[in-house]
């Protein structure tokens, strides 16, 4: 199943994506590891993007596209794909559209996730991360058995400086700005799911195979 995953920070979309992953055996594709992968293993387009990574620039939309184009076409993708940030604008999703015709892996389903503003400031505001080892916990859930301590090494636990009300703002307007006119791209051809993810893990997780299940 060719699926695209999308939803603004702290809508769960990582939890989402291992439970699809594991249920539809495709393999979750991020734009962030694809590009850490090709800069990695030196390919030609991983040499590009270096070349403006390095210089602190975006990397450009055809690098990214023939990327995504290359990945799909490897064979942990013969029963399809879960792509996750991408495409992320409508200029993207417009050019990805003729790439994924071109070789026959159209997208089957849009996954919309949609959170309450007020329910991901609880879960962004609410979160701690551990200052050594990276590991996450939540005020509201997932606390760490001893106060401000990580369970896995001990170290102290931190606020992630982008992890407040205002970041949350700003990320809200990005994703609004970019990712809305994607979403609108592809409800226009009847491909998006509107996915509650202000419940919990297995409610959402429920919904997301309820809407898979419509394609399959
Ligand atoms: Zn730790």
């Amino acid at each position: 199943m060719n699926i695209l995953i999308m939803g603004p920070a702290g809508a769960g979309k990582g939890t989402m994506s291992n439970l699809i992953v594991k249920e539809y055996d495709i393999p979750h594709i991020s734009t962030g590891d694809m590009l850490r992968e090709n800069v990695k293993n030196d390919t030609e387009l991983g040499k590009k993007a270096k070349s403006f990574m390095d210089t602190g620039r975006l990397v450009p939309d055809d690098v990214i596209n023939a990327m995504v184009e290359k990945r799909l076409q490897q064979p942990d993708c013969s029963k399809g794909y879960l792509l996750d940030g991408y495409p992320r604008t409508l200029v993207q999703a417009k050019a990805f559209e003729k790439i994924a015709d071109s070789i026959g892996k159209p997208v089957e389903i849009v996954l919309a996730l949609e959170v309450e503003f007020d329910i991901l400031v609880d879960r962004i505001t609410g979160r701690r991360v551990c200052s050594n080892c990276g590991a996450i916990y939540h005020i509201h859930g997932h606390m760490p058995k001893q106060a401000g301590k990580c369970d896995k090494c001990g170290a102290d636990l931190m606020i992630r400086k982008d992890d407040t009300v205002e970041q949350l703002k700003v990320r809200m307007k990005d994703y609004e700005n970019s990712t809305k006119p994607v979403i609108d791209y592809y409800a226009k051809a009847g491909k998006v799911t509107k996915i509650n993810a202000g419940q919990n893990q297995r409610e959402v997780f429920k919904e997301v195979n309820e809407a898979l299940g419509k394609v399959a």
